[in-house]
């Protein structure tokens, strides 16, 4: 496993490579992160790891600072799940400018959920994405389903360009209590995992009354009670439509992000 540090180098040794699968990652690593390390190994690909967290894709100073990072674990991770190339770059090396101007169009589906409650998260994660994607030339592009809304963005982006980059959606792993794995679950002590797991858990079992419902107070109100103290949304999404829905089907997912012991949390089933 090599691990490179600059754009530069890391444009350099994949020079003429093919069939390149990429997972960019904000780091802490789990096994969520791992699947899709693996997804890529299965398939063959020279797989590269990006460990890089974004300060443009975080509206508040606080979580940037606070963001777990577990370095040393992360590349021991990929060393043994056979990472062929880890990209580390520091700050500068991403964005080099003086002044960063972001100004990316990008898809209407930015407006909700993650967009309207984090304003300026999905320009900043359009941002990094391509600035990753202009060094790190890669057929296949590793998603998790965990930020289906960025999966979504970032597939839309590349439509948007004409990019033949393959996106490859990967299932949300979830801890045995139902959890969805999240290097923000470091964060949290193991009573609020537990209060965690028996939201998910709750809203898991009632998916199709909470897609039905037009006011969805009962269920907040639940939520409260379970020890969340705050909910962002509490959504259904038609994901063909990219549009909300009361209607229960095959493409209706339900999304949800709220706080748990000042940490924010999100997820979606
Ligand atoms: P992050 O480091 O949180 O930016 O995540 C990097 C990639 O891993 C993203 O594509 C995430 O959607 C994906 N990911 C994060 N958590 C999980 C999970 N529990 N299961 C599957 N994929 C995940």
């Amino acid at each position: 496993m090599k691990i490179i540090k600059t754009a530069n180098k890391i444009t350099l040794e994949l020079l003429n490579k093919k069939k390149i699968g990429f997972i960019p990652t904000m780091g802490c690593l789990h096994d969520g992160h791992v699947s899709l390390i693996r997804k890529s190994k299965k398939k063959k690909l020279l797989t590269i790891v990006s460990i890089f967290v974004n300060p443009f894709q975080f509206n508040n100073k606080k979580d940037y600072k606070k963001y777990p990072k577990t370095i040393l674990t992360d590349l021991k991770i990929c060393k043994k799940n056979k990472v062929d190339y880890v990209y580390l770059p520091q700050e500068k090396d991403i964005y080099p400018e003086k002044k960063i101007i972001i100004k990316n169009k990008i898809h209407y589906f930015r407006k909700f959920m993650e967009g309207k409650f984090r304003p300026g998260h999905f320009e900043g994660v359009i941002e990094v994405v391509k600035r990753l994607l202009s060094r790190i030339k890669t057929n296949y592009l590793f998603l998790g389903k965990k930020d289906y809304q960025q999966l979504i963005i970032i597939k839309k982006y590349l439509e948007s360009i004409d990019s033949k980059i393959k996106v490859i959606p990967c299932d949300t792993i979830r801890a045995k209590n139902g959890v969805a794995l999240s290097s923000r679950n470091k964060l949290l002590d193991q009573k609020s995992l537990n209060v965690a797991g028996e939201i998910i858990n709750f809203l898991k079992q009632n998916k199709n009354q909470i897609i039905k419902s037009k006011n969805n107070s009962f269920f907040l109100s639940k939520i409260k009670e379970f020890g969340a103290k705050k909910i962002d949304y509490l959504s259904a999404f038609n994901l063909k439509q990219l549009k909300k829905t009361n209607k229960p089907s095959l493409n209706t997912r339900v999304f949800i992000a709220y706080h748990l012991n000042g940490i924010r949390l999100i997820d979606n089933f």
